[in-house]
């Protein structure tokens, strides 16, 4: 039987997997979230803790696609993302003392957890628009990791070509590099002389033109897509099954938040029955999730750059699925929140509806400060390196960690060479890259630059497109 998937404000068809794949956002403006969770019982938990990732991840999806997808052709698919992952485990762990545990998602091409998704979401992408014999013109705004991890998940397939905008100079040398060396043909950066929000509202504009829309068949691997977070599910489920023996032992996680993706797959874990005690919710100084959740008051502000710029974010988009759950799947009751959130700015919830988040729940903010002094000690006591979002999310571990009797995992969302400068001024150690990516400074770059002007950027997107084709 295939599961179906609904809109988080109620208006849009139920649709099946693929066309949830496709379509990124549902048509009434809300998230597609499965019309049940499917569930994962203590015997397979056991079972789990002895087969490899790749194979755990094929079984923990299988149903969220099954009618969509041909189960071969699925587990080929899942076996080949995971292996361009250059560790043996794909999430290995690091034992940071105290029970507390580093899962290292930052193994893929392009060295941060989105990889983990987008390695799949770019071969799921492919093998649907190939069946359906159509084309995609993907177009992506970046302030870096995103982009890259895009990139790489389509780079050389026939069925997309991909723009990724990117504010020039204002991106990490580290983080443009592993964009703009990418040598595929399909792959086109373009830097915009502006700011990310500038590429964002020029992204914007490209989807709100309706005749570019249509003719060009754009296409977005945005943050909300339902594939993300159901890959995501997997590696809670595998950590929960290797700390906790199998036999149901439950497991905490931290996990450094920004669009809410990332926690949101946890929680989807946790409903299929992974046992899963606490979750910490860890902001940067830009703590709107935080605030929500320890008062159910969310108010918009200005965004603060911090040295963990991938959670440098107002409004987490995928906290909408959340919503959804705790207002007991009442899809017009949050299509009325977020109506109000957009034209105010601020929207509370009645505290008993956080109630239900009471108990598994938490949250905290880290500054930059704090986040410094906690790469530094790590460093300093055991040797180990890590980048300033994982490093806030280990800060608020300590902080908020309910039960020191249950392994708590701080989830590694990106490799410390990623964030050179900033893991080098606390720690005083410049992180190597690994040895595939060691010749990146060597290797040629290919970017246009482009002016903030939506027609220049239009055109050179359309005359490459003409060129291609
Ligand atoms: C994207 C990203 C995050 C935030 O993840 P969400 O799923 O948006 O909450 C955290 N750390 C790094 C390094 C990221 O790239």
């Amino acid at each position: 039987m295939s599961l179906t998937y609904v809109s988080t404000r109620g208006e849009a068809p139920e649709l099946g997997f693929a066309d949830v794949l496709l379509a990124g956002l549902a048509r009434d403006g809300g998230l597609y979230v499965p019309s049940s969770w499917p569930s994962i019982t203590v015997g397979d938990l056991d079972r789990f803790a002895s087969m490899p990732y790749a194979d755990v991840a094929a079984e923990v999806m299988w149903p969220f696609v099954e009618g969509s997808i041909d189960r071969e052709a699925f587990a080929s698919m899942v076996t080949d993302t995971y292996a361009t992952f250059d560790a043996d485990e794909v999430i290995p762990l690091t034992d940071l003392g105290d029970g507390i545990w580093l899962a290292e998602l930052f193994h893929g091409p392009t060295l941060a957890f989105k990889d983990v998704a987008l390695q799949l979401v770019g071969r799921l992408f492919d093998h649907e628009l190939t069946r359906r014999g159509e084309k995609v013109t993907v177009v992506g705004a970046t302030s870096g990791d995103t982009g890259s991890a895009a990139i790489e998940a389509l780079r050389d397939r026939e069925s997309a070509e991909v723009f990724i905008l990117h504010p020039a100079g204002r991106v990490s040398d580290v983080q443009r590099r592993q964009m703009t060396t990418v040598a595929a043909s399909n792959v086109h950066n373009i830097a915009v002389e502006g700011t990310f929000d500038d590429c964002q509202d020029l992204v914007k504009a490209l989807f709100a033109d309706d005749g570019f829309r249509d003719t060009r068949n754009l296409s977005a691997v945005n943050s909300i897509n339902w594939a993300r977070v159901m890959a995501q599910i997997v590696y809670y489920v595998t950590t929960t099954t290797r700390l906790g023996g199998g036999a149901g032992r439950p497991v905490a996680f931290s996990v450094p938040t920004g669009n809410f993706g990332n926690v949101f797959a946890g929680y989807g874990a946790q409903r299929m029955g992974t046992p899963i005690s606490q979750f910490v919710v860890a902001s940067n100084r830009n703590d709107i999730l935080t605030q929500f959740l320890t008062t159910g008051t969310m108010t918009i502000g200005e965004v603060h750059p911090t040295s963990s710029p991938s959670m440098d974010i107002q409004v987490s988009s995928n906290l909408e699925r959340l919503l959804f759950e705790i207002f007991g799947r009442d899809g017009a009751a949050v299509a009325d929140l977020m109506a109000r959130f957009r034209s105010e700015g601020t929207v509370s919830v009645e505290a008993g509806r956080l109630d239900l988040l009471a108990e598994h729940w938490s949250a905290a903010r880290v500054d930059d400060e704090r986040t410094a002094a906690t790469i530094a000690t790590l460093y300093d006591e055991r040797g180990v390196l890590l980048d300033p979002h994982t490093a806030v999310g280990l800060a608020a571990a300590r902080e908020m960690r309910a039960d020191p009797a249950v392994p708590m995992v701080v989830l590694g969302t990106a490799h410390p060479a990623k964030f050179p400068a900033a893991v080098e001024a606390a720690s005083g150690v410049h992180p190597q890259l690994p040895d595939r990516l060691a010749d990146l400074f060597d290797r040629t770059e290919r970017f246009v630059t482009a002016p903030n002007d939506y027609l220049t950027v239009r055109t050179m997107i359309e005359s490459t497109l003409d060129g291609a084709r």
